[in-house]
């Protein structure tokens, strides 16, 4: 099998980056993708996101244990389907600041120079509010500002109704936005179970792709990393690019020594706060089996209705520290979840509430990937490196502190339900920062594992891997640093631009 352009994963920036291939008509392109279709109806209604997570359709991929989080293991929750991600995600839609991205330094990708990619992908996503917010959530959205109806923004202290990568009611994933419209009017071409091993070369250039399952596919023109911040250099590892010393006690043949492949991973860590009552958020409660049983004919006849909630499906963003002369950034992002999470044990539970967490927008802890095996069925070692750097802890206790006035402030009228976890005993900078340590997660934002940068780093500007032809990475891997909010946007926002990199650069 012979493609012009191959792209390695149907996730968030993969379809972007092989809708815009596909759309220049200069040659054939292929999108292989480890997983299944999404077409199920778990992914397409919102709501269904509470069965995708953990499913066959998640890689459900696991942390190493986490030494500043009480040697806790994390579940670190991927996408495997059409859609990557995008499939599985609480579709909130946020760009980010526009200094995190001129804070990457780099050539092409200031705010001026990506700003008209994001308009360019939102024409196609049309970010738009869920339409039948729960009340608890439109209270939250009061918590700054009484009158307004906007979004909140990581520009300013604010709190509001988030915006969705949804549409009529149903998740609108890379996969509606970018990969099948491009199927239907540009020939692009994908195949799903096709789970990569490793990428070969010939003469120096990245010629083909070798499926664990023994096929060989070969690119004319070039072939695209797009299998996300776990997949892309776990992939190029096998490939032999990477830690020269790691890869060949694992027997690897060295292809590029590039030592910072799989280093400067970043998540979002976050910590949450659970409130349980009568009558307050959805739940699995006796009073609202009726709203249950009558959902499934709501979203199917009217698109509308509780299977239509994100979950997440209000927030805030508000500093901690004071503001300075040269910063005056919110550190914190609030997500705002009307509806009972379990805290002993099990996320889905019986009862009525609602739960919030806050994270740290700009966390400072890096932590790293690297392969345990050369087998590409054994999962790689995912160091997330949470609350590794003191400054991240501080935010999260004062974020904490913070979510409860808010949470307290917020005009939820009879629907208020009492903190019953961790519960007011928790209060002391010390009590609170037990609690970080013992219940910490993350959002699911890892990036920055091939971050693109100067001499070193393992990716150049334009997205070329240093040292070979014809291999670029599009995706969440490349950001040298994670933006200050939810990183699905930024990542489509990648995959359109590599695009046009690509086609500039490529001879075709
Ligand atoms: C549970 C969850 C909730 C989230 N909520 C939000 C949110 O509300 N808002 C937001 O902005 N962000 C959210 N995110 C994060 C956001 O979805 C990601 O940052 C974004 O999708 C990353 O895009 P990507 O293209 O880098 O990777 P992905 O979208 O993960 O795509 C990678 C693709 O490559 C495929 N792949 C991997 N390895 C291989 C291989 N060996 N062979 C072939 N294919 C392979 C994968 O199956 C996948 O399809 C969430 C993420 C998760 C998991």
């Amino acid at each position: 099998m012979k493609f012009d352009f191959i792209v390695i994963g149907a996730g968030s920036a993969g379809c972007a980056v092989a809708a815009g291939l596909a759309k220049a008509r200069i040659g054939s392109v292929c999108v292989l993708e480890a997983g299944p279709t999404d077409a199920v109806p778990q992914v397409k209604i919102p709501f269904g996101l509470l069965h995708t997570m953990g499913s066959k359709r998640d890689w459900n991929f696991k942390s190493t244990s986490q030494s500043n989080a009480n040697n806790r293991v994390f579940n670190v929750n991927r996408g495997y389907m059409v859609g990557g991600s995008s499939s599985i995600n609480s579709m909130v839609w946020f760009r980010g600041r526009a200094d995190d991205f001129d804070n990457w330094q780099q050539p092409g990708w200031r705010w001026n120079d990506v700003e008209r990619d994001f308009i360019e992908i939102e024409k196609l996503i049309q970010p738009q509010q869920i339409p039948t917010p729960h009340p608890l959530s439109v209270a939250f959205a009061k918590s700054f500002l009484a009158n307004s109806d906007a979004p909140p923004t990581p520009d300013r202290e604010s709190a509001g109704l988030f915006d969705t990568n949804s549409r009529n009611g149903r998740r609108w994933s890379a996969a509606d936005a970018f990969l099948r419209p491009a199927m239907r009017s540009h020939g692009l071409q994908i195949i799903t179970g096709a789970n990569v091993n490793r990428i070969s070369f010939e003469e120096g250039r990245a010629r083909h792709v070798e499926l664990v399952d023994g096929r060989t596919l070969s690119a004319r023109c070039g072939i695209v990393l797009s299998a996300g911040s776990i997949g892309s250099p776990s992939i190029l590892m096998r490939s032999g690019i990477g830690p020269a010393a790691q890869l060949s006690e694992l027997g690897i043949s060295i292809k590029v020594d590039s030592p910072q492949v799989g280093q400067n991973l970043s998540d979002h860590p976050v910590i949450g706060v659970h409130h349980e009552g009568r009558n307050s958020g959805y739940g699995l409660v006796w009073n609202q089996s009726l709203q249950w049983a009558l959902s499934p004919f709501q979203w199917l006849t009217q698109r509308n209705g509780r299977l239509t909630s994100n979950f997440v499906e209000a927030g805030a963003f508000f500093r901690v520290n004071p503001i300075t002369d040269d910063d005056d950034r919110p550190e914190c992002q609030v997500h705002f979840i009307p509806y009972m999470m379990g805290f002993k044990g099990k996320s889905i539970t019986t009862g009525s509430g609602y739960f919030a967490d806050v994270g740290v927008c700009r966390p400072v802890s890096r932590g790293s990937l690297t392969l345990s095996s050369s087998d590409p069925r054994v999962a790689p070692n995912i160091d997330l490196g949470v609350l590794k750097e003191e400054q991240d802890v501080q935010i999260l206790i004062g974020g904490f502190r913070r979510l409860r006035e808010l949470l307290d402030k917020a005009p939820m009228g009879d629907s208020r339900a009492p903190e019953v976890y961790p519960g007011a005993a928790v209060s002391s900078d010390d009590e609170i920062t037990e609690h970080i340590r013992a219940r910490s997660g993350t959002a699911y934002h890892p990036v920055g594992t091939l971050a693109m940068g100067e001499q070193g780093t393992p990716v150049t500007n334009t997205l070329q891997l240093r040292d070979v032809d014809g291999l670029w990475v599009a995706d969440a891997s490349v950001m040298p640093s994670i933006t200050s909010a939810n990183t699905n946007a930024p990542s489509m926002m990648i995959g359109h631009r590599a695009a046009k990199l690509i086609l500039r650069e490529v001879k075709y």
